[in-house]
């Protein structure tokens, strides 16, 4: 999943890319607000981690235009310590959730997680396709029972199939959402993690089936 973090402090953007790439997210970061709102228009993120005070535009007006272009993307703010007003105004124009530095990178984790969740549509935090399932808290995927082991890109992969709920994903729309802004793409790698995790359900009831015309399609077999 592709999170944008915007955070012009390169000590503690460094260190929230560092969590959240430990757990398994895939971060662009962007240092000022002009670049996050071109960013915002083009690219397509699980998450947005804002900080508020940020150099060319601030966080509200990055956030203020988002909203503005209709795009739901849960929005996690980061505001000053003890401004009220900065973080009243924030959840006014749509924000999510906020927290106020400095904060623990735990609680960090642990409310982007929230987000993602919630970003899902999903009430519980288990999906299931016939016999493989989901878990969003720890995004870990179970086959017949047994823990299915996936290298951090397949996990992407599988995720996003997972979560499309029965429809089906063109390879494009795929790789942007599995691959951040500074990769290299190379739209033949997006076949190479399908061709990967189709072994790995080889003998399950589970596949992940090509559509003519319309991509990839994570169905459960009939018997
Ligand atoms: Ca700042």
């Amino acid at each position: 999943m592709r999170v944008l973090l915007v955070e012009d402090n390169p000590i503690l953007s460094r260190s929230l890319t560092d969590a959240l790439t430990s757990a398994k997210l895939t971060v662009d970061c962007m240092h000022d607000g002009e670049s996050a709102d071109h960013v915002l228009r083009t690219q397509d993120y699980a998450l947005v981690i804002l900080d508020i005070g940020l150099p060319k535009l601030d966080g509200l007006e990055v956030l203020r235009r988002l909203r503005a272009r209709r795009n739901v993307v849960p929005v996690l703010m980061l505001t000053a310590h003890g401004s009220v007003e900065e973080r009243v105004r924030g959840l006014d124009l749509g924000a999510d959730d906020y927290l106020a530095k400095p904060f623990a990178l735990t609680e960090l984790e642990a409310r982007a997680r929230a987000l993602l969740r919630r970003g899902h549509g999903q009430e519980a935090s288990l999906a299931q396709c016939g016999t493989l399932i989901y878990d969003s808290v720890d995004r870990g995927f179970t086959l017949d029972g047994e823990p299915l082991a996936l290298t951090p890109r397949e996990r992407s992969v599988l995720e996003v199939l997972m979560l499309r709920n029965g429809r089906a994903i063109n390879k494009e729309t795929l790789s942007e959402k599995i691959f951040g802004l500074d990769e290299s793409v190379n739209a033949d790698a997006i076949e190479i993690y399908v061709h990967r995790l189709r072994k790995k359900l080889e003998r399950s009831s589970v596949g992940i089936v090509t559509l003519r015309g319309l991509g990839y399609l994570l169905e459960a077999r009939t018997p």
